[in-house]
């Protein structure tokens, strides 16, 4: 009997009563653990064939030297910064993500962001709320006939450039790696100093981290505005609100933090020109199941046929750990 290890976050996924019917089927159980750090993780996992990580503890390499019979670890998400992909290739385990299961769900949380910034909408609600008229500087932006530049062209980006071209933007597009036809792509510094408004969708990877510094938010519009819903530490944060409290950038928008959940004391609150959303752009019915599906049919595909296209680090292959 295999076992599969559910590291529980908040808890507002149980029941799991399909996810246990089916992994039964499967030949295998499931467990659910809240464990407060990485010893405590591998004291209630250790046996585990596979593990579901939802955010914490990470699956660091010396958590994961400790699990001699995980075959497995899958991300309840797109991003997988809490696993370390290298170790767990070195010792023949799968590392797996739920890839498209939000596309759509962050990509409109992307442009309502956009568009809440572009029209002062958060500003303007206050102001509704309080009973004020006509209150305060206009600085509404017209989407249609702006920039607006993309950062990262995988599923979310290239989902965020398709809708905000058909509001009639100009859209720049800047990634390394993908080639998107539809989109105009370009250097990331021609891509900054050219967009109205700057949507970032990147893994957080030790080249992303910090892609937004001192350096290159200055290269930004003075007017511009920053939207980031892909992960915090792909912005400096230090480096975000020294641009803002001199004037460099216009505005910013952001669903993700350095750290999370974002301090009462962090100086990016109070502020009439930033936006925050606490990690909420995934969130719709539809993407809730949807990412249960995921991670349960990569696991049931896994257990079957010790293979699975969510399988991020193929090269494990060769030598890849086995259910039992
Ligand atoms: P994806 O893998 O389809 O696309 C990521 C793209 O970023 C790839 O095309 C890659 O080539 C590109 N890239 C990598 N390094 C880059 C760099 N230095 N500069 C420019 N582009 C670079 O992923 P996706 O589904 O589009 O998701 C993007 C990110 O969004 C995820 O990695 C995740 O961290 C984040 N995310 C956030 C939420 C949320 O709740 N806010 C939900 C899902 C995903």
């Amino acid at each position: 009997m295999s076992t599969v290890v559910q590291l529980e976050y908040v808890g507002d996924l149980a029941p799991y009563d399909e996810e246990e019917a089916g992994l039964a089927e499967a030949g295998a159980s499931l467990t659910v653990v809240r464990a407060a750090d990485g010893d405590a993780l591998v004291a209630a996992a250790g046996d585990a064939d596979v593990i579901w990580v939802e955010w914490t503890p990470h699956l660091t390499r010396d958590v994961l030297e400790r699990l001699p019979q995980l075959g497995l670890a899958i991300r309840w998400g797109v991003g997988y910064e809490q696993i370390d992909v290298t170790a767990a290739t070195e010792l023949g385990i799968a590392v797996a993500n739920a890839p498209a299961y939000c596309t759509e769900d962050v990509a409109e949380h992307a442009m309502a962001l956009l568009l809440a910034v572009s029209r002062q909408v958060v500003y303007r609600d206050r102001q509704g709320q309080q009973g004020l008229w006509r209150h305060g500087p206009a600085r509404q932006r017209r989407l249609a006939g702006s920039t607006v530049g993309v950062v990262g062209l995988g599923r979310i980006g290239s989902h965020v450039a398709k809708v905000a071209a058909a509001f009639g933007a100009t859209v720049l597009g800047y990634d390394p790696v993908v080639r998107n036809p539809s989109v105009r792509q370009v250097g990331f510094e021609e891509l900054l100093a050219s967009s109205d408004f700057v949507s970032v969708h990147v893994p957080l990877t030790p080249e992303t981290h910090h892609l937004f510094d001192a350096d290159s938010l200055a290269l930004m519009r003075p007017d511009a505005a920053l939207v980031n819903t892909s992960r915090g530490g792909v912005v400096s944060q230090a480096a975000l609100v020294a641009a803002l409290d001199a004037g460099r950038l216009g505005a910013a928008a952001l669903d993700v933090f350095e750290q999370e959940p974002l301090p009462a004391d962090n100086p990016l609150r109070g502020r009439d020109n930033v936006i925050l959303t606490p990690h909420e752009g995934a969130n719709s019915p539809q993407s809730g199941r949807d990412l249960r599906r995921a991670v349960y049919g990569a696991t049931v595909e896994w257990l079957r046929t010790g293979w699975t296209d969510a399988i991020v680090n193929p090269q494990v292959r060769p030598h890849a750990r086995v259910a039992r």
